[in-house]
C-alpha cells in the first residue's frame, strides 16, 4: 500500500523544503533560487528578480471586510514587497484571478482600481496575466517581475556575526487590525449590530491597505547601504528572524525595549488584553523590512528615525535569545501565523 504523510506533519516551510530538496539548477543564468523573497536571474550582466504569491478566499482575506479596490492594492503590494526585500525595483506584474458568478463586473472594476493605484503608486506596469472561473471563491495569484543592479541584490544568508539587526517602521499592527475586524464580523454574524472598529484607523489601515517599502530601497541607496541580509515581514518578526539565522548559519540576541512599537497599536493592544509585545514578534502582514546590517553603517541607519536597531548577530552557537524589558533570557521562537492554517 502506498504510503500516505500528512501535510500538517511537515508545515508549509517543511513542505517547501520536502518539495525543492531535489531540485536542481541547470542553467547558469539562474543565480538565486528556492529559498528566498525572489529568484535572481542574470541577463549578461543584467539581473532580474522575480516573485509570486497566490491569496485565496477565506484563507489570506474576508470579503466581508476587505473592499475590493484594497483587496487589489493589497495584492499588488505583498508581491512587490518581496522585491524591495532583495533591495530591488519592482517594474511589472502579471496578474491572474480565478472568479465566480457571485462577482459583478462592477466588483472586478474595483479590485482593478486597486490594482492599478499600486501600479501607479510604485511605478510598476501591468503586463499580463490569466482569467478563469472558480466554483467558489476568489483567488488572486501575482507575480511581480523586478531589477537589480549586478550582484546588489540581497539575500537572507549574508546575516555575519556582530552585524546589527535592523526593521523598518513599526510592527504589530496589521495583527491588531485583524483582531478588531474579525471580532466586529463575529458581532455582526451574531447580533447584526453594525461594526464599531472604536476609531483604529491606523491600524485597521495597516491590514487592509499595507505599503510596501520603497523609501527604504532608495534610502540604501542614496546612502552607499547594502544590507547583509534582507527579508520582508509577512508572517511575523520571530518567524522571519529564524530564517535569515538558519540561512546565514548565525543566531541572534533581540531586545524587548528595542521594538518598535505604534502608540496607537500598543494602547488597542493593551486593551484587549493582548501583549503588544507578542504581537510585534508574532503578527503577520506588516510588510516591513527586516535587515542586518555591517557595524560600520551604524550611523548610517542610526541617523534615520524610521529604522529601529532591535538586536545583534552572533554566533549559531549562541542560539537565537530574546532578552524582556525585566532582563529575562528567553529563546526566540516562530508563533507566527503559518498561512497554510
Ligand atoms: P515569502 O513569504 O517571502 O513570499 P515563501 O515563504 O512563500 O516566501 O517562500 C519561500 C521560498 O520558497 C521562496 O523562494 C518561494 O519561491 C519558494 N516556494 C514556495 N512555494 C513553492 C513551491 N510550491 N514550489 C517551489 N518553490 C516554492
Ligand atoms: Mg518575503
Amino acid at each position: 500500500m502506498q504510503e500516505r504523510t500528512e501535510i500538517s506533519t511537515l508545515g508549509e516551510f517543511g513542505l517547501i523544503d520536502h518539495l525543492t530538496k531535489n531540485n536542481e539548477t541547470k542553467n547558469s543564468s539562474t543565480i538565486v533560487s528556492v529559498g528566498d523573497d525572489a529568484a535572481v536571474i542574470d541577463h549578461y550582466g543584467r539581473q532580474t528578480v522575480v516573485t509570486t504569491d497566490l491569496l485565496v478566499e477565506g484563507i489570506h482575506f474576508d470579503l466581508m471586510y476587505t473592499p475590493l479596490k484594497h483587496l487589489g492594492y493589497k495584492s499588488v503590494i505583498v508581491n512587490i514587497s518581496d522585491i524591495y526585500a532583495m533591495n530591488a525595483t519592482p517594474t511589472q506584474i502579471v496578474i491572474s484571478i480565478a472568479i465566480s458568478n457571485k462577482f459583478s463586473v462592477e466588483a472586478l472594476d474595483e479590485f482593478y482600481e486597486g490594482v492599478y493605484a499600486a501600479c501607479n503608486r510604485y511605478n510598476v506596469d501591468l503586463v499580463g496575466g490569466d482569467t478563469t472561473t472558480s466554483q467558489k471563491g476568489f483567488i488572486i495569484s501575482v507575480t511581480a517581475i523586478g531589477e537589480v543592479a549586478p550582484d546588489k541584490y540581497v539575500k537572507r544568508d549574508g546575516a555575519k556575526v556582530n552585524d546589527l539587526v535592523c526593521v523598518s517602521g513599526d510592527l504589530g499592527g496589521a495583527f491588531l487590525g485583524l483582531t478588531i475586524l474579525e471580532r466586529e464580523k463575529k458581532i455582526f454574524e451574531e447580533t447584526g449590530a453594525q461594526p464599531d472598529l472604536e476609531n483604529q484607523a491606523y491600524i485597521v489601515g495597516r491590514l487592509l491597505k499595507p505599503e510596501a517599502r520603497k523609501d527604504v530601497i532608495e534610502y540604501f541607496a542614496e546612502h552607499n547601504i547594502v544590507p547583509t541580509s534582507m527579508m520582508d515581514i509577512s508572517d511575523g518578526l520571530s518567524s522571519e528572524m529564524l530564517h535569515i539565522c538558519k540561512q546565514s548559519n548565525v543566531g541572534c540576541v533581540l531586545y524587548e525595549d528595542k521594538l518598535p512599537l505604534n502608540e496607537d497599536s500598543k494602547e488597542f493592544a493593551y486593551k484587549l488584553e493582548l501583549d503588544p509585545t507578542a504581537c510585534a514578534l508574532s503578527g503577520g502582514e506588516d510588510y516591513e523590512l527586516l535587515f542586518t546590517i555591517n557595524q560600520a553603517d551604524h550611523e548610517k541607519i542610526d541617523k534615520n528615525n524610521g529604522f529601529s536597531i532591535i538586536g545583534y548577530i552572533t554566533e549559531a552557537a549562541n542560539g537565537k535569545t530574546f532578552i524582556t524589558r525585566g532582563g529575562n533570557k528567553h529563546p526566540l521562537i516562530a508563533q507566527g501565523w503559518n498561512p497554510l492554517k
